[in-house]
């Protein structure tokens, strides 16, 4: 949203639902956006040229179809092309189909047939919920009992499970501009997944971010839309069912190579603010191209030189039942952007949400990037509200690197 108002070309912004920093960038509406009906006649009587989708939900719900149907632009996947991210089970399919490298899998719904899955992977263990989860639904461990317990949990609740060979090295993201056909890469970033320092605790949505990776091999971006991106997104072409929006691939760099973790099909936070505010080129012109189909004919996208770092501040208990409702003091800062918030009648932002803000600042190299961003967190108080102090501290020391075969 931040990176649209700032698009000398957009003449007007509405949001559903926003949060109490949409509200002071756009006009905000009180849509259902999980209800693909509501978004179309919200974008039809606002006379929208384009409408742009941020989280998955509306999407798999096929709200992106609905919006198309009713003849307006619209910067976001079909229903079919959604399940990318809907589904693991459809993506590890295209995956399959494509040749793109990814962990062994297995779908178990019976819980009877557990065990046996369970001892044909691991140690180390991950166990998937096959859908939605934000991120959450997810247990890496080397403890069986662990592993068994969270697959049950997740049978018991009428979900099947995923299990996947486990994935060594450093993780990376790269987001993905498609148009059905071509692919433009945004820079790569790495985020954040556990909730506290040294990578301990359970997993989140994201604790931070930072972009582009120092540590990276050169040709990493060439490399993943060669064997990842594009082969992907030929393969939903050929299916019928093209992509056309943002394509997010979460790698892990192994020994062998990058292999997909997963795909989103949409902007994910925190990656997304460390990237965009690296971004030169306006926003809204990229979009429209996508919308179009005409993203070949895009110059290429123009970027600031330096590093970005996101550091997301979240509410007491996150991620499991967060705390809300407390007053936010300094969520107007410099580089504060919100997620979990909104706005009380007396003018007073409350927290409303697990991740509520993220704080992004951006610097000549890492280390600098990463103090003005811990600077800015400084200046936020929300009471009982914890975040990660070593984002980007391994990288900023060169202490990350992609293992050698
Ligand atoms: P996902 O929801 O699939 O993105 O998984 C969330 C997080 O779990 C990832 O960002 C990784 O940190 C971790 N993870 C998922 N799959 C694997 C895997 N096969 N091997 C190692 N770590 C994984």
């Amino acid at each position: 949203m931040l990176a649209l108002s700032r698009d000398p070309s957009v003449t007007a912004l509405a949001c559903a639902p926003g949060n109490a920093g949409t509200a002071a960038l756009a006009e905000s509406y009180g849509v259902d956006v999980a209800k693909p009906a509501e978004v179309a006649e919200l974008a039809r009587k606002w006379a929208a040229d384009l409408v742009v989708f941020g989280p998955e939900t509306p999407l798999v719900a096929g709200a992106a179809d609905a919006v198309r149907a009713a003849g307006i632009a619209c910067f976001g996947p079909s229903k079919a092309a959604a399940r990318i991210e809907g589904s693991k089970a459809f993506a590890k399919d295209v995956m399959l189909a494509a040749g793109v490298p990814t962990a062994h899998s297995e779908i178990v719904d019976n819980p009877a047939k557990l065990d046996a899955a369970l001892h044909r992977f691991g140690p180390t263990w991950v166990v998937k919920d096959d859908g939605l989860a934000g991120g959450k639904g997810v247990l890496v461990s080397s403890d069986f009992d662990a592993a068994r317990a969270h697959a049950l949990t997740l049978l018991d609740d009428g979900h099947p499970v995923l299990l996947e060979s486990f994935l060594d090295g450093p993780e990376a993201s790269l987001f993905c501009f498609v148009d059905g056909t071509t692919v433009v890469p945004l820079l790569p970033a790495q985020d954040f997944k556990r909730v506290g320092d040294g990578d301990h605790g359970p997993n989140t949505g994201g604790m931070g971010a930072y972009a582009p990776l120092p540590w990276a091999p050169d040709d990493l971006v060439e490399t993943v839309v060669r064997t990842v991106v594009q082969p992907t997104v030929d393969e939903l072409a050929e299916r019928g069912t093209p992509f056309s929006g943002l394509l997010y691939a979460g790698l892990a760099l192994t020994s062998t190579g990058p292999q997909v973790i997963e795909f989103n099909c949409r902007f994910g936070d925190p990656e997304t603010q460390a990237v965009l505010s690296l971004l030169r080129t306006p926003l809204a012109s990229v979009f429209d191209a996508v919308a179009r189909g005409e993203l070949a004919g895009l110059p290429p996208l123009e970027w600031e030189p330096g590093c970005a770092v996101t550091v997301v501040i979240a509410a007491e208990g996150y991620p499991g039942r967060p705390r809300v409702d407390d007053v936010i003091n300094g969520g107007d800062g410099r580089g504060v952007l919100h997620s979990g918030t909104r706005r009380r009648e007396d003018g007073a932002v409350l927290s409303a949400g697990g991740r509520v803000l993220s704080v992004v600042a951006t610097g000549d190299d890492l280390e600098s990037a990463r103090e003005e961003a811990y600077r800015r967190v400084a200046g936020v108080h929300l009471p009982g509200s914890h975040h990660r102090t070593d984002i980007a501290l391994r990288a900023a020391r060169g202490e990350v690197a992609v293992p050698t075969a």
